[in-house]
């Protein structure tokens, strides 16, 4: 059903959700329902570390609490790596990743190095062939970095200059409309990690376009990640979806939620005895 509304709710089963997360699904969930487009959910653990199954099944009995309902089947991301893995392939096979072997130290070394003063994102380079074949052969794990050099040859200088998304929630500086992508913000980007073998704004443009995404309505923490994500549908020749960045849940007063808004979850005011339609309108849904 692609061309119809469709957006996603996408939270990580890494802990329970908060009220940030009730105020960002009913966001999704009130524009897909103005639209009678479509809600999905996603549970993106490709951390396996961190992602735990009871999670998962609390993200749904809160959302189900919450009164929302979502077009089945949920997407789980490590039921799909072959997808990822395919991306990726489409990728190297066209030259755009090298592999980096670097620790988190040595990248945060680099970058306080970078030529023109301290850079916000790493910009690496291919190890030469004899110290990369060595590096392998000695076991060491690496992550695979999409060269931003090689993306832009790829698409050439005009393809380049005019990437765009159009952002029709609130960007920095209350930024919307046609925005140029920058994806330089990102660096060369992880597009596979050390400990995974795919990386977050990998999975989520390969998720976004296999689902039929239309528009994308998430919090505004997130709308630096759309530069580097619109150069990823780019080169992975998928369309690119309408972005809503919404403000983050604040305080009644406009200011930063208090340390007990942020920590108390979704269960605590469930079992403070709060009810759905009071955090609804609480909520200002
Ligand atoms: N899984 C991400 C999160 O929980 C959301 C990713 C997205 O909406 O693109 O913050």
């Amino acid at each position: 059903m692609v061309g119809s509304f469709t957006t996603r709710f996408a939270p990580s089963p890494t802990g329970r959700l908060h009220k940030g997360h009730a105020f960002s699904a009913w966001t999704a969930h009130t524009a897909a329902q103005a639209q009678a487009g479509r809600f999905l959910l996603r549970i993106e653990d490709i951390d396996r570390a961190r992602s735990r199954p009871q999670f998962e099944a609390a993200i749904i009995e809160d959302l189900t609490w919450l009164g929302l309902d979502w077009a089945a089947p949920i997407r789980r991301q490590s039921d799909h790596m072959d997808d990822y893995a395919q991306a990726l392939e489409r990728l190297k096979a066209r030259g755009l990743l090298y592999r980096c072997f670097k620790t988190r130290r040595e990248i945060l070394e680099d970058i306080g190095r970078a030529p023109h003063g301290p850079a916000l994102a790493y910009r690496g380079a291919p190890l030469a062939p004899a110290e990369e074949t060595a590096r392998l052969a000695a076991g060491e794990p690496f992550a695979w970095r999409l060269s931003l050099r090689a993306a832009r040859r790829a698409l050439g200088r005009a393809a380049w200059d005019a990437l765009s998304f159009v952002e029709e929630g609130r960007g920095p500086d209350g930024q919307r409309g046609v925005i140029q992508a920058r994806p330089a913000l990102a660096g060369d980007a992880v597009l596979a990690r050390k400990d995974a073998d795919v990386a977050y704004h990998l999975a989520v443009v390969v998720d976004d376009a296999i689902q039929g995404v239309s528009h994308v309505i998430r919090g505004e923490d997130l709308h630096e990640a759309a530069h580097i994500q619109r150069l990823l549908q780019a080169l992975l020749e998928v369309p690119s979806p309408i972005y809503r960045h919404h403000p983050l849940l604040a305080a009644p007063d406009g200011k930063r939620l208090a340390k007990r808004d942020l920590s108390e979850t979704l269960a605590d005011i469930r079992a403070r005895g709060v009810s759905a339609s009071q955090l609804k309108a609480e909520l200002g849904f």
